[in-house]
This record gives C-alpha cells, structure tokens and sequence, in this order.
C-alpha cells in the first residue's frame, strides 16, 4: 500500500494517465514508527509532470510535528546505538530484499510523481539499492584500527561510534537513490535519523520508509517529515542533529552547509553541474555518439551526471549532423509509455526554464540544430515536455553555457586540442562529472589527471561510483570535505574513539609520580 491516506471520498490510485477528483491522497508523516496526518494549514500540490494533474498533497510539517520527529530520533538514539551491530546488520540484510520485492512498484511510483521513464526509474531504485547492500558490509566497514606495544605494555585502539542524530535533505531528481544515499548509511553506523525528501516527490521515500518498518527498524530510529525552508532551518538549527546530507541545488546547499556548519553540525552539500563530454577525433565513433546521446537526454537532462555539454576536439566537429540524426529519434513520451526515451521535465516551471535558455543560445548567437520547444505528446498535450534539443557554436560567455540547464538540451563547443579542452572545464565552476572518449590511453591518462573534476569516465558517459567507492565532485558541486557513501560515508556518519591501555605485570608498580609529558 501507499503510505498515504486516500482523503474522505477515496480515489483509487492508478497510474499512468490519472485523473482525480476534488479529493486526493495526502502524504503522512512518518513519526516514531506511526504514519500520521499533519495538522498543517500548509499543504502543496503534488502534480504528475506528464498531465499536470493534482495527484496528492504534502504538508508543510508544523513545528511541533517537526519537535515531534526529532524527540523521537533522539529517545531511539540509545537503544539503537547499543544494539549489536550485527542486529542493525540483519534488518539491512532484510530491507535489500524488500527493495527488490517491490522495485517494481516503487518505480511506478517515481514515475508518476517525478516522470522519468519506467526503465530509468527502476534503475533510480536499484542504484539506491546498491547502496542498501553495501550497509549489510558495515560489521567490515565501521572496524576501528589497532596498533599493539607502542611502548611496554601499552596497546591503542579506536572503535568507530555514531553521532547521535543525523538527517537528510533531499532533491526531486532521484527520489529512491538519494534518500538511499542518506538514511541507510547513518543508520546503519548506528545514528536515528530524520530525513526531509523533496516536496515534488515525497511517495517513494515514505514507501521506502514503510519497506525499512517492514525490515524490522525499531520505531524512532527513522523519521520522515515534509516540507521545504521552515523544515530545512529546522534541521540546520536543532540542536540534537548532529549531520546533514545534503543534495540539490546550488542555491539551498550552499545556504544549509553555511546554516548548518555555523550550527556545529557536519555537513555534506553535493550541487550543482555542469558536466562536459570530451570527443576525441580518434573515438570509437558510434559508440561515443550514442553515448553522448543517452548521457544528455536521458531522465530528460534532470541528472546531476547528465554529460550536458560536449567539446569536439579537431576533426570530431564533422559528427554533428550524425550526433543530431541519433538525438531526433529518441521518443519523448509520458513516463509509463511503452517505449518512451524521454519523459517531461518536473514542472511547468522548469520547462519554461529550459526553454528560455535555450531561446537565449538563440540570441547570443549559437546555432540551434535540434529545437525540442513547442513538441506536442499526443494524449499528452499539458505535459511539461521538452524534446531533445541540441545547441552548437556555443561559447563559454553564453547563459546556455554558464548555467545547469537541467534539460534534455546538449551544448556544444568546439576546440582544436586537448590542452584546450582541459582548459575550458577548469575555468567552469562546477566539477561533478566529466567524461572523455578516444582510443588512446595516453590521451585519456593526461586528461584524467589534469581535469579537476570529481568523478572522470574514459569512454563511460555517467560515471557514477557503485558504493564501495564514493560520489565524489569537486569546486562548486560540493560542500563539506567526507563524501556520500562508500568509505567516506562511514566517515562521515561516525567519530572515532581513541583507547590507549596499559596492563602492567603485577611486579611493574611507578616509583614515583611522572610529571612529563608522557613520550
Ligand atoms: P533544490 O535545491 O531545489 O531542492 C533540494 C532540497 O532543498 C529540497 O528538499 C527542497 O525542499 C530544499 N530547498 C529548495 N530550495 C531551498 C532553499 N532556497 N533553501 C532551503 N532549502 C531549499 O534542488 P532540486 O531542484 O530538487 O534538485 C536539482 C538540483 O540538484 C540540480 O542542481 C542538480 O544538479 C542537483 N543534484 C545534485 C546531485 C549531486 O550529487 N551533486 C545529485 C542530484 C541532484
């Protein structure tokens, strides 16, 4: 079941093309293991971006809800943390395979809130259950380091502890990966957790939530409130919540790590993007262009790693007119349409967005080569699409080029050698993702090392690391210095102790007092 309640005149749910009456689902709370109704007097709309139809409301959580959560995460804190870590080991053993269980229904659900395709939503669930099974290795990953006889009969040893409380803010792009990225890694450490997942998409992180009940998590240990600024102040100034994992926006994450870290509390801040592709003349041809094409309109450009600009060096300039052939078939369809490649944008906002910048490529000069403005989608005409659009004779001073797009739009710039690449992504702000493709080793081990940029693919368009590693990025596409899962998400969810003890032989008794600074 949905973890909502179907308002007085129930509705049945349906997805695909809905259509609801005056009356629709409203999103619970989720507090100290019970889904409640808010008593918000401040609700928002949750539309499906394919038809723009009202297809449930989220609260705007109160105060005393929000006191509520966070009471709650704090009362489960001891018990939690004391259980044995093999405990917190089984109930993420159990939650992997509830996640898989129901990955079908948890992608519709991403669809009809956020709008990617079907395909693409279930890999939104399977790469935040990548992460769900990594936690199951925590009895390896929170071991702490010894070093025996640092001087007679003395030892040092360190235990990884959690933190205490810890939360997260959530964007809308991916509503199963990131709240997966988030509350599954403190948990598992041992923290409770408050979690906040973006307003525009709350479904799949309370059906998430309901899974993780299901698996077994004692009530209080998480904790799912809704809302946009007073819940993002409300997190960055509670005293108990000791972290936050922050992912979105520029704007909000720079406001909640600068929030936040004046508050005493760590924070993790990953933002925004402006991911290049390079093209190599020496590229395996089809490959790279077909890799281009699915990095850049994918999940409609709505990706943090979406290769959204690309640069042909030298004679790679005359595959444009091939690039362009590709990038007019793919299907720009709702969602859950057979065989749709590109769903609609989130809002009619961020359309008209994303329209305007490309009008502004327009104006300052640029060449438009494929212009998805003004598509109709049969059946679909108040959807929020935009067709795959590529803009080319891009220069780095254009707005289409300065800004995240955050669109199925692909910019195109030109230079005549690798050296002049590299140096037009090192001047961009942002370093989230990058992406080179050639044949040659030598080429693609100088770029890797002189771009400055977090994550680098040679000839992988999306390198996104599974979570042994972690979601790096660089410059202005992160805050904070210990990184989203893998290694550095134990890290960040945990302090260290550190135990020196010595265990003299009986006959060993001091003569006298040591005044000196122990050597
Ligand atoms: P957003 O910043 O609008 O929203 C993210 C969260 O912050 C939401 O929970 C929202 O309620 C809250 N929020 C929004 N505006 C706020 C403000 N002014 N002050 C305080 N809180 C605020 O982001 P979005 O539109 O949901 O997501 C898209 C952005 O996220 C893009 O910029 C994308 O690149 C970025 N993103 C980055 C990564 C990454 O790992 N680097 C991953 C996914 C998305």
């Amino acid at each position: 079941t949905l973890v909502r309640s179907l308002a007085k005149k129930r509705v049945p749910l349906q997805v695909g093309r809905m259509c609801y009456s005056s009356s629709v689902p409203t999103t619970k709370l989720f507090i100290d293991g019970k889904f409640v109704e808010s008593k918000s007097s401040e609700w928002l709309d949750i539309h499906n971006p394919a038809t723009n139809e009202v297809i449930g409301r989220v609260p705007k959580a109160t105060q005393e809800e929000m006191l509520a959560a966070v009471d709650s995460c704090s009362r489960a804190f001891h018990s939690w943390s004391e259980t044995s870590i093999l405990t917190r080991q089984q109930v993420f053993l159990r939650y992997q395979q509830l996640i898989k269980d129901n990955i079908k229904e948890l992608a519709k659900l991403i669809t009809l809130e956020q709008g990617k395709t079907l395909a693409d939503a279930e890999g939104d669930v399977f790469r935040g259950l990548q992460v769900v099974e990594h936690t199951c290795s925590i009895t390896s990953l929170m071991m702490g380091e010894t070093l025996p006889s640092i001087t007679k009969d003395m030892d040092t040893y360190t235990f990884r502890l959690p933190l205490g409380v810890c939360a997260g803010i959530a964007p809308f792009n991916f509503p199963a990966m990131i709240p997966l990225w988030m509350f599954p890694m403190g948990m598992v450490c041992g923290n409770t957790y408050l979690m906040k997942p973006s307003e525009r998409v709350p479904g799949c992180a309370m059906m998430l939530a309901k899974l993780l009940q299901d698996a077994g998590a004692p009530d209080g240990t998480l904790n799912v409130i809704h809302g946009q600024h007073d819940a993002v102040n409300f997190i960055c100034d509670h005293p108990a919540i000791k972290a936050i994992s922050f992912v979105g926006s520029n704007q909000a994450g720079e406001y909640i790590y600068e929030r936040g870290s004046k508050n005493g509390k760590r924070v993790q801040s990953n933002m925004g993007a402006k991911n290049h592709g390079v093209v190599m003349p020496d590229a395996n041809k089809e490959n790279t262009l077909n890799q281009l094409v699915g990095a850049a309109f994918g999940a409609a450009g709505q990706r943090c790693m979406a290769l959204s600009t690309a640069i042909l060096v030298g004679e790679a300039r005359n595959w444009l007119p091939d690039l362009v052939e590709r990038a007019k078939h793919l299907r720009v369809n709702a969602g859950d349409q057979p065989g749709a490649d590109v769903g609609p944008l989130i809002s009619p906002q961020a359309r008209d967005r994303v329209n305007q910048l490309i009008q502004s490529g327009v104006e300052e000069g640029a060449t438009l080569l494929l212009d998805g403005r003004n598509i109709k989608v049969k059946g679909y005409e108040n959807g929020n699409f935009v067709g795959p659009t590529i803009i080319s004779s891009v220069t780095t001073d254009m707005q289409c080029y300065r800004e995240e797009i955050f669109g199925p739009v692909l910019v195109i710039l030109e230079a005549d050698t690798l050296d002049e690449a590299i140096k037009i992504i090192n001047k961009n702000p942002y370093g989230n993702g990058t992406a080179i493709f050639t044949t040659n080793g030598a080429v693609a081990r100088k770029y890797t090392h002189e771009v400055d940029v977090g994550q680098i693919g040679v000839n992988v368009p999306i390198p996104v690391p599974l979570p042994m590693f972690s979601f790096t990025g660089s410059r202005a596409s992160f805050r904070g210095d210990t990184n989203f899962y893998g290694k550095q998400g134990i890290q960040f969810y945990t302090q260290i102790k550190t135990v020196t003890s010595q265990w003299k032989a009986e006959d060993a008794t001091l003569k006298s007092p040591a005044v000196t600074m122990p050597t």
